[in-house]
């Protein structure tokens, strides 16, 4: 059997796409129809995509009144979430209706996807979920989750996902269309095509995670999810939220992080990722 290749992403049976923060609040809110637009394009090809949404807490922070940007504490962060999310959601929904597509939303916590019952339970849901021509819609459980306890960043949690739902491909998008070798800005930077599973991330300069106003997220955490998903023979292309067309038809954009052929069961980048085969009677 040849690996998953960039191509086959037109094919591939399972999809988890995320989008990030920045694509879908405050002015880049029309961008949600876009994306609704190219999920049920895919959708019609009998492809089944779980769609990971940030922005729950950058669509409370334009609607409430909490100063400017992300609030700094947890318990506001939380009460913002709660806010955000309903109306996440509901934007999702209205642009769906345009279909007759339903949403699922799903909230996840770390903890839940490392215990054995509530995350068998999530599969099983998002799995009836797609059965029934619902599309999920997964975010972090922001309300219940506190700094110690969180995945930290969407990508991340795509990644994860992915790996539990047995996803054929995983699709960062973000707002630039590849992963440069160094800052984009930077002379002789360059983008960056394929990722094997063997490369060594080390010879890129991806930069820090980046926390600002509306997410978390950035290059390194796109990377960090990338080699996460290849690690566990999920391939992963990066690219922007206006390039989901091509990517979803499996054209050539973005970076593919090429699943590995053989891959681990268990410990990577501080979780736990089970042996589902030994779950299903949790
Ligand atoms: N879960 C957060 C939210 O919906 C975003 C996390 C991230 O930016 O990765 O606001």
């Amino acid at each position: 059997m040849t690996a998953f290749a960039r191509q086959d992403l037109a094919t591939a049976k399972r999809i988890v796409v995320k989008v990030g923060s920045s694509s879908i609040s405050g002015d880049a809110s029309w961008r949600i129809d876009m994306l609704v637009d190219a999920i049920v394009e895919a959708r019609s090809r009998g492809q089944e995509i779980i769609l990971v949404s940030s922005g729950a807490i950058a669509t409370a922070v334009s609607l409430m009144d909490l100063g400017t940007g992300k609030p700094s504490d947890l318990a506001t962060q939380q009460a913002a979430a709660a806010v955000g999310q309903n109306v996440l959601l509901w934007r999702w929904q209205s642009s769906l209706d345009r279909f007759g597509v339903l949403a699922g939303q799903v909230l996840l916590t770390l903890s839940d996807l490392q215990n054995p019952t509530p995350r068998s339970n999530a599969r099983r849901a998002i799995d009836r979920m797609l059965t029934l021509g619902v599309l999920p819609i997964v975010n972090e459980n922001d309300t219940v989750a506190t700094h110690e306890i969180r995945f930290g960043d969407n990508d991340r949690l795509s990644a994860l996902v992915a790996h539990l739902m047995k996803a054929d491909a995983l699709v960062l998008l973000s707002d630039i269309s590849a992963l440069y070798t160094a800052p984009p800005d930077r002379e002789g930077s360059r983008p960056i095509d394929t990722i094997g599973a063997h490369d060594d991330l080390r010879e890129f300069e991806f930069g820090g995670k980046v926390v600002n106003s509306v997410g978390t997220g950035g290059a390194a955490t796109k990377a960090t999810a990338g080699r996460l998903a290849q690690e566990h023979g999920v391939g992963a292309l990066v690219t922007s939220a206006d390039n989901i067309g091509e990517a979803l038809a499996g054209h050539h954009v973005g970076t593919w992080f090429a699943p590995a052929e053989t891959h681990p069961k268990t410990e990577a980048i501080g979780i736990i990722l089970q042996d589902d085969e030994h779950e299903e009677h949790a």
